[in-house]
């Protein structure tokens, strides 16, 4: 926040047609200049989020108790910590966002307000976070918001998933006696010992132990 200036580029009599190809990304006028103008805002954190700030928000945070506060809110507020402001009738700022206490049904609807709506399109769990982070905080959000995108139905039926789909596993029976079941590999292409040049592997399932026999990967 605070002052915020459009800065007008500069020419310098420079011509790229004159260029050998050493400053060719060089202060290159792209629009005419009369298309530029410089912007002042000055905006102050609190203010500028309280303008844009939805009624219907600011009415429910009129109505939570301070009891709803989180210990680390009291805390701030209690020691006049400079992160945290309290601007009256419920509104709270922590590090110029507004903070919204543990009410569960409020947290939700800012999250809904930032996910599910046509203009947020159901952006990811970090873009989620980064929107309501643009105006809101409040502690352990980053979880929240993460187990409500995953339940999100939308994005569970249409989201490509990054992964291909595995099979389903079919795990062995637990055997309940030694030689119930066992698991036989083999190595091969190994260099020739002995006249051996491969090793059959047999795993009793049951006690998990290996024997090992050295064997030839032809019949003779
Ligand atoms: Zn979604």
């Amino acid at each position: 926040m605070g002052n915020c200036q459009v800065l007008q580029p500069v020419n310098n009599g420079y011509n790229p047609l004159n260029d050998v190809g050493e400053n060719d990304n060089k202060n290159i006028i792209l629009l005419p200049e009369h298309h530029f103008r410089t912007l002042h805002l000055r905006l102050f954190g609190a203010e500028y989020l309280f303008g844009a700030f939805p009624e219907a928000v600011r009415e429910r945070l009129s109505r939570l108790k301070r009891d709803k506060y989180d210990k680390q809110a009291l805390k701030g507020l209690n020691t006049n910590d400079t992160n945290w402001i309290d601007h009256r009738h419920g509104l709270v700022t922590y590090k110029d966002r507004i903070y919204i206490p543990a009410d569960s049904r409020l947290c939700t609807d800012l999250i809904h307000e930032h996910h599910d709506t046509v203009a947020a399109g159901h952006p990811g769990q970090y873009k989620t976070q980064e929107l309501i982070t643009q105006d809101y905080w409040w502690p352990r959000m980053q979880g929240q918001i993460c187990k409500y995108i995953a339940g999100c139905n939308l994005c569970q039926r249409t989201k490509p998933r990054g992964e291909k789909p595995r099979n389903p596993l079919h795990p062995h029976e637990i055997p309940s006696q030694p030689w119930e079941h066992i698991s036989i590999d083999l190595i091969t292409g190994l260099p020739e010992s002995n006249g051996f040049n491969a090793i059959l592997v047999i795993i009793y399932c049951f006690s998990k132990m290996i024997l090992l026999v050295a064997i030839c990967d032809t019949l003779r």
